[in-house]
Formats: C-alpha cells, structure tokens, sequence
C-alpha cells in the first residue's frame, strides 16, 4: 500500500486500512453526515494523528539506540515495528510514554486554537462537530485510552518499566500482563452496556497480553544462548540429518536470532551445529522448546 517516509522511518498503509475507508464513506454519505468528501478528510486527519503518535515512539526509540523498520497503519490504530530495542526499564518507560504525549500534545495545540478564536470545545462531538474541535478530542481519546495500563497498550509497557523496579523482567512482565488481562476483561464486561467497540479492543488487548507475555518470557531464556550451549553432541545423527538436507548453524549463532528461524524452516525439525564444516553437534526442536515453556503463572525461581 501507499508508501511515505518521514525522517528516514517508512510509513506503510496495511491493506484491512481499506474496510475503514469503505466504512468512513459510507457512514458520512448517510443525511446529515459530514458527506463522503468531508468523511475521508476526517479519516485522513486521524491517520495523520496516529502516525504522531507512532512516529513520537519510533524517534525516542532510535535516540536511545533502537532501530525502527516502520510504522504500519491498521484499522485499529498504528504498530510502530522496532528492532533492537533498549532493554532498561528507563528507556522503555521514555519510549512508552512519548506516543501518549505526543497525543496530548495536538489536543493541547488544537484547545489553544480554538481558546485563540473563542470558541468552546463543549459538547464532545466526534461525529458531525467542527474538525478542531474533533480534533482535540480524539487526542485526548487516544491518548488516554493508550495509557489504560494493559498490554500491549502503551500504559502496559509504562506500568511494566515501573514493576521493574521491585520485580526482575520476568516477574514484572507477569505482573504487568496478569493487570493487563483484568483491564481487557472489565473493557469487554462494560462494552456490552456500553459499546460494541469497546468489547472488541478488549478482546484484542487481551490476547495482546497474553502475546507480549509468551514472547517476552521466550526472549528473557533465550538470551545470549548460542548453538553449542543447546546442542546435543550427537555425531552419526548429525551426518544423517545433513544428508537429508537439514540447515546447518554455526556453534556461536544466536538462539532467538538464527536456531529458532532454521528450526522452523527445517523439514527434519532439526538443525546441524557445524564447525569448519564438520559436524558437532544436532539442536532438535525439543531441545529448544523446553527451554522456553511458559510455566504456570505462580513460577518462582
Ligand atoms: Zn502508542
């Protein structure tokens, strides 16, 4: 879709941004909507709002040393995809936190306007009122609804960055997600006399906790594991499973990074660990996946 760049960050449309689009037309042609025209100009200001938001995360984020691949627009809102990450709490905090603010900071702008011209921001009307004003409250929105304290909202991983100061990543990444399960779930209980909507994202925010969990606790075990801390030395199974052509890892490759990817990619659900193009050793799914078996929520080590 759609390609921009903003300071060196591409900016991506994800294709399901088109059902939002349809819905946007459709729903400002009915009598007295905004029209089709004024409808999709609304859509565009919010799609510019959120890219904002994201770009403010993404430019904390490489300052303190991150590289970020894109920022990609969904139906729901907007992913800022990020690698290498800072791991200290303190830059996750900072990295968190911009987005919201970032979000604050046009609905300060859009109220100054507005005071500057006299005119009130009362009532709340994102619908049919004027654009600044609509503005100004989809801001606030936004940023607020981003620092409800569940994962994978920012509020998750600004509360998270605060557990770790009593609890190690493990523990406060449980803590956080566990607080994040109990918001998605009071989201969809007061959606259901609310709004429709509102059950929807909870459902989203709750398996987005259980998501951020997994794969955090997964990153935490692997971590600086190379192949030959896993490996089984295993010779005449090494020569089979070449023959068979499975992919082959040096004996200082990088678990997370380059075992799993080959593992997943092997027809044999293994992988040969070589050295000079000999043989050492043989690193079966198994041997990685009872590494990073998420135990029960109760675990203590
Ligand atoms: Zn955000």
């Amino acid at each position: 879709m759609p390609i921009v760049r903003v300071a060196g960050i591409e900016i991506r449309i994800h294709a399901t941004f088109l059902i939002l689009v349809a819905l946007f037309a459709f729903g400002s042609s009915a009598r007295g909507g905004p029209g089709v025209v004024g409808g999709l100009l609304w859509l565009a200001v919010i799609a510019a709002c959120v890219v904002v938001h994201e770009l403010a995360h993404s430019i904390v984020a490489i300052h303190r040393g991150a590289t970020v691949r894109e920022i990609v627009l969904l139906p729901i809102g907007g992913v800022s995809k990020l690698e290498n990450l800072p791991e200290t709490p303190r830059d996750e905090f900072a990295i968190a936190i911009a987005g919201p603010l970032a979000s604050f900071g046009i609905a300060a702008l859009g109220a100054a306007i507005a005071g500057l011209f006299g005119q009130s921001l009362l009532p709340v009307d994102l619908y049919g009122g004027p654009i600044l004003h609509k503005v100004v409250w989809f801001n606030l929105i936004v940023g607020a609804f981003n620092l409800l304290p569940a994962f994978p909202l920012d509020g998750g991983r600004v509360l998270r960055s605060l557990l770790e100061r009593r609890f190690d990543l493990e523990r406060a990444t449980r803590h956080a997600a566990r607080i994040g399960r109990i918001v998605a779930l009071a989201m969809m209980a007061i959606g259901i006399f609310a709004d429709w909507w509102l059950v929807f994202i909870g459902v989203f925010v709750y398996f987005g906790a259980a998501a951020e969990e997994a794969a955090t606790i997964v990153h935490i075990r692997l971590k600086g594991l190379r192949a030959k801390d896993v490996m089984l030395l295993n010779h005449v199974t090494a020569a089979e499973l070449l023959e068979h052509d499975a992919p082959v890892v040096a004996p200082t490759a990088d678990v997370e990074r380059e075992v799993i990817p080959a593992l997943t990619a092997s027809p044999s659900h293994a992988v040969v660990v070589t050295e000079s193009s000999r043989p050492i050793g043989v690193i079966r799914e198994e041997d990685v996946e009872h590494l990073i078996k998420v135990d029960g929520p109760e675990r203590t080590s």
